[in-house]
């Protein structure tokens, strides 16, 4: 038998595989070698933050005791440089260091040590991705993330450990620790009346070269990031692994293949085991997940050390001292902010003004919709 044959009976076979073991397939026999990864909520509900679309959550009436005008609002950059107070409100619970990355995100970062990840675009905003491990040159955050922050008038970066003291801790506006400016700082997520990160352009190119495209946990309705899975080229196999059928695999049933496109429903972290099984990384995938975990709790332990630190050091500085001044005009309202209290931050939650605010986990769920809206441009405003 020639080597087309072989080949051809090879197609034959795999293309009968239901979707998950069709996809190890391609990555085992070495026809996949770059793989990019869509990614959406769906990939972090198991982390505790749950997907905005499903049903029941509630999320606009928990926006309630923000008192905005809107719910959008909470993201809207013109909103924000006006009445900034209702979305740190909202940061103080939904800042990454609460959230364990899942197993889809560690076979992600499997993905990348066995070198066929070619990049993970992702629609979240908690850094789950790149805590798993994936190199951060690797993920483009669509929707850009908690990781980084910056001043609205100066435009200068604004320190991890400023917003965390700050803004995360007692859900203070934060400001611009830089000379006098006294700017608004504001995360690096996307919101309304903002662009998208130029990377988000300028590397839809490299999706033509990717060998195979795996859809996870999004609903594939917003533009644009949802044209993407049509950036691929016109050959290369799509699989989709999400709760409903959606967008271009909606046409499909459940764990069933057409053409190039395959279908499976149901929940991204079963699904991410069981390629790894078939692909005989599932003891490997294991010992991440354990390994990480225990890793990020140093990591995040040690930051909590840090930012205590520094902030006693800080608040001898003139910006420190600026800073304290500006918490306590801030906090006046509230009589009893004792040095003691001050110097011990790690406060439980509902310490500090909003003690009617929603519970954590819907909060990440408004950011998520809101956040998620904003690509769907014009966007009409309430
Ligand atoms: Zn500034």
């Amino acid at each position: 038998m020639g080597l087309p044959d072989l080949l051809s009976k090879d197609k034959a076979k795999a293309d009968k595989l239901p979707p998950l073991l069709h996809a190890a397939e391609l990555i085992k026999s070495g026809k996949a070698k770059k793989v990019a990864v869509l990614a959406g909520a769906g990939i972090s509900t198991s982390a505790g933050i749950p997907d905005f679309r499903s049903p029941g959550t509630g999320l606009y009436d928990n926006l309630q005791a923000l008192d905005l005008p809107y719910p959008e609002a909470v993201f809207d950059v013109n909103y924000f440089e006006v009445r900034p107070e209702p979305f740190w409100t909202l940061a103080k619970d939904l800042y990454p260091g609460k959230y364990y990355p899942t197993p889809t995100h560690y076979f992600l970062a499997l993905l990348h040590a066995r070198g066929v990840l070619q990049r993970v675009w992702t629609q979240n905003i908690d850094t789950l991705e790149t805590a798993a491990g994936v190199p951060e040159d690797l993920v483009l955050e669509a929707h850009g993330s908690f990781r980084n922050a910056h001043c609205l008038r100066c435009s200068r970066p604004s320190s991890t450990e400023h917003v965390v003291s700050s803004g995360v801790r007692h859900g203070h506006v934060v400001r611009c620790s830089h000379n006098s400016c006294n700017g608004l700082v504001k995360p690096d997520i996307v919101f309304f009346g903002e662009g998208l990160p130029d990377d988000f352009f300028r590397l839809q190119r490299e999706l033509r070269d990717c060998d195979l495209l795996i859809v996870l946990g999004t609903s594939l309705q917003v533009m644009p990031f949802a044209g993407l899975v049509n950036a691929v080229g016109s050959d290369v196999p799509r699989v989709l692994i999400n709760r409903e059928a959606v967008g271009a695999f909606a046409r499909l049933k459940h764990n069933k293949s057409k053409g190039r496109d395959h279908l499976y429903q149901g929940d991204t972290d079963e699904a991410a085991r069981i390629i790894a099984r078939e692909l005989g990384w599932e003891e490997e995938l294991d010992k991440l997940i354990e390994d990480g975990r225990k890793e990020l709790e140093k990591t995040w332990k040690e930051r909590e050390g840090l930012a205590k630190a520094k902030g006693e050091k800080g608040a001898k500085g003139t910006a420190g001292k600026k800073e304290e001044a500006k918490k306590a005009a801030e906090t006046k309202a509230e009589d009893k902010v004792s040095p003691a209290a001050k110097k011990d931050d790690v406060q439980p939650a509902g310490k500090d003004k909003k003690d009617a605010k929603p519970d954590a986990d819907k909060d990440v769920d408004a950011l998520a919709d809101a956040v998620a809206k904003v690509e769907v441009s014009p966007k009409p405003k309430v």
